[in-house]
């Protein structure tokens, strides 16, 4: 039976037993939407009304002004379980005091190695490769027949946007022996650059390296044109929200200044890429192949044009599924999984840790509006 002062949450998908149970223990009242299916916005707005406290929600769920209006006075924080927010009206947050939380830093290398493995399946052909053994349609050794794949190793390899992630990336590529391009209008991290550098110029002391090779920033149009391999690491940013807003970045015009045997990894977000640019582009061999974790609309619909059997083996697709490890997922380690470090976050607004001071709790996304 509730009490008035119990804490209650609602979470709108089951984000791991371990880590609400550790909501329970502290006698918080936590409710799950049952179905794997998100729910309706109606329903999340119909338990806020009750009085909930606090709001767990994954990328699924539109938090906007009519959720965040339905939690004024009540709801004390939205714990998102990913690092990506664009499903949450900042400015909405801002204007109702709701402080939203992710679950940034957890899945960093999770993600990163994930775009690392996109790009070789891509290249490599690891899908119909083992398409032709479970089919048995593999008839003989030959040179080249049926098909060949392309060599990552000692290509350029581009990173656009140099944050958690797109860093993760770029240092898993330094073992590939290639110049590693970097775009990022805010950030430029010239440590991360000198020591990148270093490790190139010790691989080729050591003879790891034939050659020497580079890391280092340079302009979108530059990876754009040089790269043999571009991976997406920006939030999604829409005009108006930046200068440098990311909303179909890779559209025709970025498509026709790649190379035409470039390939595209995006483990971003959907709209980040122009799907129907990106199609052309394939059917068009203005670039060689893509593989992509996220879609402008997900689940992809079963008529969307990236289905094409024309480009099954040069476009691969995954189901944003990047951070998708058991570690990272459901750990309860505020450190190590996104599970934990959301409840983290829960505990620590809810609890009024760090003093009750909100700009103050690490995980607080929209510190801006608790200065
Ligand atoms: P981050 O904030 O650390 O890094 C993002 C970087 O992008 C920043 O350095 C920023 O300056 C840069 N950027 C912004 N606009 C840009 C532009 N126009 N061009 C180039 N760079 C630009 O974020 P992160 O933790 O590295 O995560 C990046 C994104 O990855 C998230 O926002 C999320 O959308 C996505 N993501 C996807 C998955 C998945 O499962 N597929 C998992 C985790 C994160």
């Amino acid at each position: 039976m509730m009490t008035r002062n119990r804490i209650r949450i609602f979470a709108t998908a089951d984000i791991g037993h371990e880590a609400l149970s550790r909501l329970r223990e502290r006698g918080y009242e936590v409710e799950v939407h049952p179905d794997t299916e998100a729910p309706t916005k109606a329903l999340i707005v119909e338990r806020i009304r009750t009085g909930i406290d606090g709001l767990i929600t994954t990328l699924r769920d539109p938090i906007d002004e009519d959720v965040l209006s339905a939690g004024a006075g009540t709801l004390k924080i939205v714990a998102q379980i990913a690092v990506g927010f664009d499903n949450i009206d900042r400015a909405a947050a801002n204007r109702y005091r709701i402080p939203f939380t992710n679950t940034a830093e957890v899945l960093t290398e999770a993600t990163a190695e994930f775009a690392f493995f996109m790009m070789g399946a891509v290249s490599r052909k690891l899908y119909p490769s083992e398409k032709l053994v479970e089919e048995n349609k593999w008839t003989s050794w030959h040179p080249y027949h049926p098909f060949l794949g392309d060599e990552v190793t000692g290509k350029t390899i581009a990173v656009i946007g140099t944050g958690r992630i797109g860093k993760a990336f770029a240092k898993k590529c330094l073992g590939l022996d290639g110049d590693v391009l970097l775009y990022d209008p805010e950030e430029r991290d010239e440590r991360f650059v000198d020591y990148a550098g270093r490790e190139m110029a010790l691989r080729f002391e050591a003879g790891f390296s034939k050659k020497r090779c580079e890391v280092r920033y340079g302009s979108f149009s530059e990876t754009l044109a040089s790269a043999d391999y571009i991976s997406l690491h920006v939030p999604l940013l829409m005009r108006g929200e930046s200068v440098t807003p990311t909303w179909h970045l890779m559209n025709d015009e970025a498509f026709r200044r790649m190379k035409k045997t470039a390939y595209l990894i995006n483990t971003s977000r959907g709209p980040v890429v122009d799907e129907d640019a990106l199609c052309r582009a394939l059917l068009d061999n203005e670039i060689a192949g893509a593989a992509l974790d996220v879609y402008e609309k997900e689940p992809l619909p079963a008529d969307s044009p990236l289905r094409d059997p024309r480009l099954k083996d040069r476009l691969r697709l995954f189901h944003h599924f990047a951070s998708g490890t058991r570690e990272t997922r459901l750990s309860l380690d505020p450190h190590i999984g996104m599970a934990g470090r959301c409840v983290q976050a829960v505990i620590d607004v809810i609890e009024k840790n760090y003093g009750g001071d909100l700009s103050k709790v690490p995980y607080v996304v929209n510190k801006e509006a608790f200065r």
